[in-house]
């Protein structure tokens, strides 16, 4: 089914690390401030391993189960674990301990079940001593929908300024900025606006907060060039960097 093996994962990446560096400099951008989040859904734990060997440091799942099953044969990597798949409320425990960020909440149910299980070791199961001295902050993102889909998770952006105001008071979670999955189109440029729209609802928050938020989650890998362009601080790169994953 899959074809990669460590030749291709490496190769993948440096023409990823191509893209990022011409896109960014398009933009006067240094490709450094840019985050590649390689999103191994589908793809067994060597072929993280093996992307990790290559430099990557940032790794996505859209399965709190799937990652479930892969993590125990990972665990000596330093790496931070992404959640960018919808989240159920009954999965936030597990979410909460396994991940160092949850890139697609999108409810206040949620980012608060996150939050009281981020401030009570013993129910999130993160290391007592480090929850006792609020060592660690789940970082978070907000996703946004921004078509009228049907099937797509994400907060509507007129829901925005209410959700946020609430997300910002969880003192167990960093709220870092915003996310969002566009329609695939063929041609990449058609995404543009939905990224340009992403980064002007993130300014318009900032501005109500009066804080930065830093993070915009933007661009796969058909598209990814296009998100850097319009401000994407981390891409999530699946298909191009670990190849083809049949049915999705
Ligand atoms: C699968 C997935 C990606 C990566 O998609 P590719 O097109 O394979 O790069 C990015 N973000 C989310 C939320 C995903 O589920």
């Amino acid at each position: 089914m899959s074809d990669w093996n460590e030749s291709t994962i490496r190769r993948n990446l440096e023409c990823i690390h191509e893209r990022m560096a011409h896109a960014a400099e398009r933009v006067g951008h240094h490709v450094n401030e840019i985050t590649l989040v390689g999103v191994a859904k589908t793809f067994p734990a060597e072929a993280i391993r093996l992307a990790h060997a290559a430099g990557v440091r940032h790794f996505g799942e859209n399965r709190v189960q799937e990652w479930e099953g892969k993590r125990a044969a990972l665990g000596d990597l330093d790496a931070t674990w992404h959640l960018v798949g919808h989240l159920q409320n009954n999965k936030a425990a597990k979410a909460a301990r396994m991940f160092h960020a949850v890139d697609s909440v999108d409810d206040f149910a949620l980012a608060q079940r996150l939050d009281r299980c981020m401030g009570d070791p013993a129910r999130s199961g993160v290391n007592a001593a480090a929850g006792a001295a609020g060592g660690r902050r789940l970082r978070v993102l907000i996703e946004v929908r921004l078509a009228v889909e049907e099937s797509k998770s994400g907060v509507q952006p007129e829901e925005l300024p209410t959700l946020t105001e609430k997300v910002v008071e969880l003192t167990h979670l960093d709220f870092a900025g915003l996310m969002c999955v566009p329609p695939l189109f063929e041609a990449a440029e058609k995404v543009r606006p939905f990224f340009a729209r992403l980064r002007l609802l993130r300014d318009d928050l900032e501005r109500q907060l009066g804080r930065k938020l830093p993070v915009l989650s933007m661009g796969m890998s058909q598209d990814f060039d296009v998100a850097i362009e319009e401000g994407a601080t981390e891409i999530r790169v699946g298909t191009a960097l670990f190849g083809g994953r049949g049915v999705k």
